[in-house]
């Protein structure tokens, strides 16, 4: 049987995050599972924005420590994140209203949020259409990476600090002994180890059960499609998005992509559903006219990790020695995920974390952690 000090399940931004700073902080021997290949999750899927427009002030805290950590570590990554920044369209008097009172929270916290008339977004952003637009709130800062990419630069680094990572390796039992975790099961091997980690996004439920924990992540489904990119839509554009439609455009390297809506229910299931295009398709040629004669050029969907209360699951697993969870972080996993590897590299070697994990502790919630 191999060993290993530390095992991690998933390899998606979280587990591969998670995997380098254990590494980078002298834990000697890692090992991540990914039961596909490294991304093969809801990362590789993502948009790859890093949205710095928001109502709460933990979310724009958050927001703001992981694109720090994303700046701070791209030299060493090689990622290809840059600053493309965002644009959010309010269409109602009471969402403009609403909207202008952010700007003051966005000042404190030193992002600049510029509030645009529609006059003005029609002069910076001719190919948008303004008529039924109250306000637009402009941040520069915002930033854009391609997630399949900067996921497997993040494997990359963490195999050059000495991870090991396997993939087509499916975690298929823990095997607790006193409460303790003891060994990790795969089809045919097992290892054996003292700690594991919980990354495996919207599969953390069943890798949660393998213990007997109750890690309430609900898998739901989000699809993209592709358009190809009129002239008059710069290849390097704001993330758009209208919140009050759950609709957002950008471009991208493969051309213009839409998102509109949620499919209905649980699914583990990311085949694309072709029946939610003509909605998506509406409010895309609705925002850019241009787009009425743009061929359909592709689509895909992602399962993504959703938490029940909107605050993500990290730290440790109250009454299971040596489980770990760093799961349910949404739709902004792809832009949080090394700042959860960070903080729980740091919770499992020192016990203690720089960022105040309170709100994400696995207790808080009373039907979640250890099943009885
Ligand atoms: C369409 C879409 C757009 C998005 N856009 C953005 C965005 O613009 N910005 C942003 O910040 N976030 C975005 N997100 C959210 C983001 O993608 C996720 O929150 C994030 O990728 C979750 O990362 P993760 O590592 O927790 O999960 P995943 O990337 O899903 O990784 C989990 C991994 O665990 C593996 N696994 C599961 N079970 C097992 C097992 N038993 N054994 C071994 N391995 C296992 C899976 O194969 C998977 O690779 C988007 C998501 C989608 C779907």
């Amino acid at each position: 049987m191999d060993t290993a000090d530390i095992v991690i399940v998933g390899g998606g931004i979280v587990g591969t995050s998670t995997a380098f700073f254990l590494a980078a902080s002298g834990v000697r021997n890692v090992l991540l599972l990914e039961r596909d290949v490294v991304g093969a999750g809801a990362t590789g899927r993502a948009t790859g924005v890093m949205l710095l427009q928001g109502e709460a002030e933990e979310g724009l805290r958050l927001q703001l420590e992981a694109i720090r950590i994303h700046r701070q570590y791209q030299p060493e990554w090689g990622t290809d994140l840059a600053a493309h920044g965002s644009l959010l369209l309010w269409c109602s008097p009471e969402e403009a209203a609403r909207a202008r009172q952010l700007e003051p929270l966005h000042a404190r916290l030193g992002i600049s949020l510029e509030l645009l008339s529609p006059a003005e977004i029609g002069a910076r952003f001719p190919y948008l259409a303004t008529d039924d637009v109250a306000l637009g709130t402009f941040s520069a800062a915002d930033v854009w990476a391609t997630p399949g990419l900067t996921v497997q630069k993040i494997a990359e680094a963490a195999r050059a600090r000495g991870v090991v990572i396997r993939e087509h390796a499916e975690v298929t039992g823990i095997d607790l002994d006193a409460g303790r975790v003891q060994r990790v099961r795969t089809r045919g091997a097992a290892v054996a180890t003292a700690v594991v980690v919980n990354a495996a996004g919207a599969w953390a439920r069943a890798v949660g059960a393998m213990a007997g924990a109750r890690i309430p992540v609900s898998p739901r489904k989000r699809q993209v499609f592709v358009l190809d990119r009129p002239e008059s839509v710069p290849s390097v554009s704001p993330f758009i998005m209208e919140p009050g439609k759950d609709f957002y455009c950008k471009s991208r390297p493969e051309g213009l992509i839409i998102v509109q809506g949620q499919t209905r229910g649980e699914t583990l299931d990311a085949t694309v559903e072709w029946g939610y295009l003509d909605e998506a398709l509406g409010c895309a040629e609705r925002r850019l006219p241009a787009l009425r004669a743009a061929p359909i050029t592709g689509a895909w969907a992602g399962i993504r990790p959703m938490p029940p209360d909107g605050r993500p699951l990290l730290g440790p697993v109250p009454g299971i020695e040596g489980y770990f969870v760093a799961a349910g972080f949404g739709g902004q996993g792809f832009t949080r995920g090394p700042l959860a590897g960070r903080v729980l590299a740091e919770l499992i070697t020192t016990g203690r974390s720089s960022l105040d994990v309170s709100p994400y502790r696995v207790d808080r919630l009373a039907h979640a952690g250890r099943g009885r």
